[in-house]
């Protein structure tokens, strides 16, 4: 055991690395066979306000030969420490470094963290690349939102997960099971080819990329019979039952508190939104299961707060009842409802929030104007807006922020001016509300057109083309009462350049971590100049990848992964945008649009059915 407790007063918040904490788990080292360090590729805090990382700690850990350790990114005051004093990353629980366990899993939840894993491997005095690793080393897989274009990252990454963990990672570990009883010296190899073989499973390496004469991406097929030419996502059809016994850290994390998952997936279908595709179709927890999972939290971390975790809380049917019966059942509870659709946010539902913290509202009209917010499908109602946001300052509410995209497509300068006018209505209502005078505070994001959704074909603007716009809005939101925060378009650039990149992208990550790049979410970590060197060194531009529109019949590096929604039904979204926007119904609340998960999900075959029914 290397348990470093003289570094520990070196470092700012030593808990980060102590482990030890509420409800963590420690085996048996020496008696359990399969051992997986569950790494996240950013800090203790951020990894521990997670919804899969405990999902995913509590299944591997229920299986008797199994045991699951966290690991997470040491913050740079600890990695200059470990690596001067040549000390491997451990993990949490046992502390013992991860090259001496079978799996290292990180979570791939956001491009930026990509240079962390990178350098989280090496801290572990682990090969950074897959092809440098042989079969002494751990196996390093992946999984997460970031997976469903997993190519940038496949030369670090011997395999995916593509989509829900809880099934698929269980057929991992039976094939681990019997690939180790085989003994020392049985090839990695062997074990690829047979994971390779379940379905959700992405093995970069038993692939081939080919790429056109002009620099694009032409096509990626399987060179062994075992994998198939599409990796098909892994949806579990019902949730399984919620963690309730989670780890509790002893300082204070991102989200400090209980968290429910309530409901997975969201069927509004945005046209800009990857979550939105990805995560289909909706699955609902039962209310009855979500009480009781909420007293069983409580009496396992003692939690006053929980978090009702969804895409779209305000969306899960009875939303109200499930509040009301919470707030009955367990005395001084305090609920956060992270995420709010406006159209499904009533009068009701703000009634029977907790009255103790009425500190503010988040919504995201995404747009200023009604023709973009179509072009997005993302109709709200703006009067009905405007009418709860007056009831809520009424009622006590304090605050409200508002989270707008720059940039998307089809944008003019009126649609810019339309947050402006938007703002301007709230700020008249905030003027008029009873008592203390409520802050507006609105988020600037650039929009990032993602893998495997409608927008996934076009151009991101430039930083030439978005400075303006922010310009325009700093001098229209110049005013007491109202605060602005926006991105910075080039984190955005390179967020898109990584999520639509190829395999090519391996090499520019690689070099930009060698430059020194890590924590490339954190603002003052991040160093724009490092990547573009990267870029240039590879002979790459991070133009090509986010700021050029593709034509709809150009391959896509991402392509071999079947998300569930089609091409088809993509392109067709695609096109109902740029021509104005027609709307696309939710199919939750209306007939199934075949967005392609009718292929193969029971529950959409069932709709699907009495869709042509219906049409008969
Ligand atoms: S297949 Fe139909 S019901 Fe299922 S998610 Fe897609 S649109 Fe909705």
């Amino acid at each position: 055991m290397n348990y470093p407790d003289n570094i520990l007063h070196q470092v700012i918040k030593p808990a980060r690395y102590t482990g030890g904490e509420w409800n963590s788990i420690v085996k048996d080292w020496g008696k359990t066979p399969i051992k997986v360090a569950l790494s996240y590729p950013d800090l203790y805090e951020v990894g521990m306000s997670n919804m899969a990382l405990p999902i995913l700690y509590e299944l591997l850990n229920r299986q008797p030969d199994v045991l699951a350790e966290r690991v997470f990114a040491p913050w740079v005051d600890m990695a200059e420490i470990m690596r001067a004093k040549g000390i491997p990353l451990f993990s949490l629980e046992s502390k013992h470094p991860l090259k001496d366990f079978d799996v290292i899993g990180f979570s791939l939840g956001y491009e930026l963290t990509y240079t962390n894993v990178l350098n989280m491997l090496d801290l572990a005095q682990i090969p950074v690349r897959a092809s440098d690793r042989d079969d002494s080393h751990p196996i390093v897989i992946a999984g997460g939102g970031g997976a469903l274009n997993p190519e940038p990252m496949s030369d670090f990454i011997d395999f995916f997960v593509i989509g829900d963990g809880e099934e698929v990672l269980l057929e991992v570990v039976n094939s681990l099971r019997d690939w180790k009883r085989q003994g020392k010296g049985a090839p990695k190899e062997e074990l690829f080819r047979r994971v390779a073989a379940i379905p959700g499973i992405y093995v970069p390496s038993l692939y081939q990329v080919a790429y056109q004469d002009g620099g694009l991406f032409k096509s990626i097929a399987p060179t062994v019979t075992e994998a198939s030419p599409t990796i098909q996502r892994r949806i579990v059809p019902k949730l399984p039952p919620p963690v309730t016994k989670p780890v509790v850290p002893y300082i204070e994390v991102i989200h400090d508190r209980g968290a429910i998952e309530i409901q997975r997936g969201c069927s509004h279908g945005c046209r800009f939104c990857q979550a939105g595709n990805i995560y289909r179709p909706v699955r609902e927890r039962p209310q009855e299961e979500v009480l009781q999972a909420a007293g069983e939290l409580i009496a396992n971390c003692g939690y006053n707060e929980l978090s009702l975790v969804s895409l779209s809380t305000s969306d899960y049917t009875n939303i109200g009842k499930l509040i009301s019966g919470l707030l009955h059942r367990y005395h001084n509870l305090s609920l956060s409802l992270p995420s709010l659709c406006i159209d499904s946010f009533s009068l009701e539902l703000m009634g029977a929030l907790p009255t103790g913290r009425k500190i503010g509202l988040t919504f995201a009209p995404e747009a200023g104007c009604r023709r973009l917010r179509q072009i997005i499908n993302k109709d709200i109602d703006e009067d009905a807006f405007l009418e709860k946001v007056a009831a809520a300052f009424d009622r006590g509410w304090t605050g409200l922020k508002l989270y707008f995209m720059l940039g998307l497509p089809t944008e003019t300068t009126e649609d810019v001016e339309g947050i402006i006018q938007l703002a301007d209505k709230i700020d008249s209502l905030s003027r008029k509300a009873k008592g203390k005078r409520p802050q507006l505070r609105i988020s600037l994001s650039t929009f990032v057109p993602k893998p495997h959704t409608p927008f996934q074909w076009v151009a991101q603007e430039s930083e030439q083309q978005l400075t303006p716009k922010h310009e325009l809005l700093k001098r229209g939101l110049r005013r007491k009462g109202i605060r602005l925060w926006w991105h910075d378009p080039k984190v955005s650039l390179l967020e898109a350049a990584l999520s639509r990149g190829d395999r090519r992208l391996g090499e520019v990550i690689h070099r930009a971590w060698q430059l020194g790049s890590i924590f490339d979410g954190w603002s003052e970590h991040f160093n724009y100049e490092n990547w573009l060197s990267a870029f240039d060194e590879a002979g790459l531009d991070p133009a090509f990848y986010a700021q050029r529109e593709r034509s709809l019949d150009e391959p896509l590096p991402w392509a071999h992964i079947d998300a569930g929604i089609t091409p088809a039904f993509l392109k067709r979204e695609y096109q109902r945008a740029i021509k104005g926007g027609d709307k696309t119904p939710d199919c939750r609340y209306k007939d199934c649009t075949v967005c392609g998960l009718q292929r193969w999900q029971p529950a959409c075959q069932q709709r699907y059915q009495q869709l042509n029914q219906s049409r008969r």
